[in-house]
């Protein structure tokens, strides 16, 4: 079991041309040093320029979407996108355990509570089958809105997350949520350039949020961006994410609290040069998935998890399975100490203090995951090289 780890260890490292192989790099080029320079020569570099408009501009003719508020990250896009959702103190929102921490913060932001739901195998993301089941349990529908009836809690809304940027079963997770009456609202974060249906990912809900931290498939550096179809929660959105100020030549005023949650420019400048390469990323991403999938042949016991049904994903992080509990770890030292950087799916939500205590449905899928999800690098390739 040892040898064929070290002997994969040495093909990724040979993939790559490289010793030591980070988990996910930024790739950047002339594009990017000629837009930021931009900013910095003009003195445009913080919260007015021209570049913010651009950037939400194309990001929303890229996703298909009719509006795009850019922010500072991807954990204050999925707050505010939640808090203009109409969720309230006191609620709960429906996601999955298996999950970054930042859609947990941010509804616990909102001082509402996490729900935890578990995920299919197929996806990696919620199961609306088990869900629904879970809900017909616990819910009732009170005058039009959706009560936990063990916990006299609203259920405000559900917040899908669409896994190392494979699609979610949207038409389920839309189903339920015409059905039970709560809003759906799209953690996209991790899935920029993945559809379902040829539909993007985030387009399917009320509203959703996008994340470009420095090891997502695009960067800006930080930054997130919420988006949606509707004009009314757009414009919202923006007057929440810029301190609530009123329009006015030269005075100060905000007609409620606000968020200091605006992109610089210097960031957007960054977001338009790599907004430009998404295809290429996209498609040198799903090369390497190939790639990745001629070296695993000779490995036993593990497979390379794809793109769902109906789905073109992104492959923002390329996922291994385990078929053995035991292995993780020792695969994982076995990988990091041969130079290729390798991590374990995120800890469940459930299993951290600071959730432990929020409702959730038997997580029987998350657990089993959690104990052999390993991503491995993940760095677009030039197609040359590979
Ligand atoms: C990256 C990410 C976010 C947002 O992260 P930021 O670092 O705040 O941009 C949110 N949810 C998920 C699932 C993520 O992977």
């Amino acid at each position: 079991m040892n040898n064929q780890w070290v002997e994969f260890a040495n093909n990724v490292k040979r993939l790559y041309g490289k010793d030591f192989v980070p988990l996910h790099e930024p790739t950047f080029n002339d594009k990017e040093v000629e837009y930021v320079t931009d900013c910095i020569k003009t003195g445009w570099v913080s919260s007015v320029g021209a570049y913010v408009t651009q950037f939400e501009e194309e990001l929303a003719k890229f996703v298909g979407m009719k509006h795009a508020v850019a922010v500072v990250n991807g954990t204050a896009a999925l707050h505010i996108a939640l808090k203009v959702a109409g969720v309230e103190a006191e609620d709960e929102v429906l996601m999955p355990s298996l999950t970054f921490i930042a859609t947990a913060n941010a509804v616990s932001y909102l001082g509402a509570v996490p729900h935890f739901i578990d995920v299919s195998m197929e996806t990696l993301g919620i199961d609306p089958s088990v869900l629904k089941i879970h809900l017909n349990k616990i819910t009732e529908l009170r005058e039009g809105e959706l009560f936990n009836k063990e916990t006299g809690r609203r259920i405000k809304a559900l917040v899908p997350m669409h896994t190392f940027g494979h699609p979610v079963d949207m038409e389920g997770i839309q189903g339920i949520c015409n059905d039970y009456r709560i809003e759906l609202v799209e953690d996209a974060a991790e899935s920029l350039g993945s559809y379902y249906k040829n539909k993007h990912t985030g387009s399917f809900g009320k509203i959703s949020a996008i994340s470009f931290n420095g090891n997502k498939i695009m960067t800006t550096g930080g930054g997130g961006a919420i988006i949606t179809d509707d004009a009314t929660l757009a414009s919202y959105a923006k007057h929440l994410t810029t301190t609530a100020k009123i329009q006015h030549s030269w005075e100060y005023r905000h007609d409620e609290i606000g968020f200091n949650y605006r992109m610089p420019n210097l960031n957007a400048a960054l977001g338009c040069a790599q907004l430009e390469k998404m295809p290429e990323f996209i498609a040198q991403k799903r090369l390497l998935t190939k790639r990745y999938e001629q070296l695993i042949t000779n490995l036993q016991g593990v497979h390379l998890f794809k793109e769902p049904k109906s789905c073109k994903s992104n492959y923002w992080l390329q996922t291994l399975i385990l078929e053995d509990v035991i292995n993780r770890d020792e695969v994982l030292a076995i990988l990091n100490e041969n130079g290729v950087m390798s991590r374990p799916i995120w800890t469940p939500m459930h299993k951290l203090n600071m959730f432990k205590d929020c409702p959730r449905m038997n997580l029987r899928v998350t657990e089993f995951l959690n104990e052999r999800v390993i991503n491995i690098p993940s760095t677009p390739i030039k197609e040359g090289i590979l």
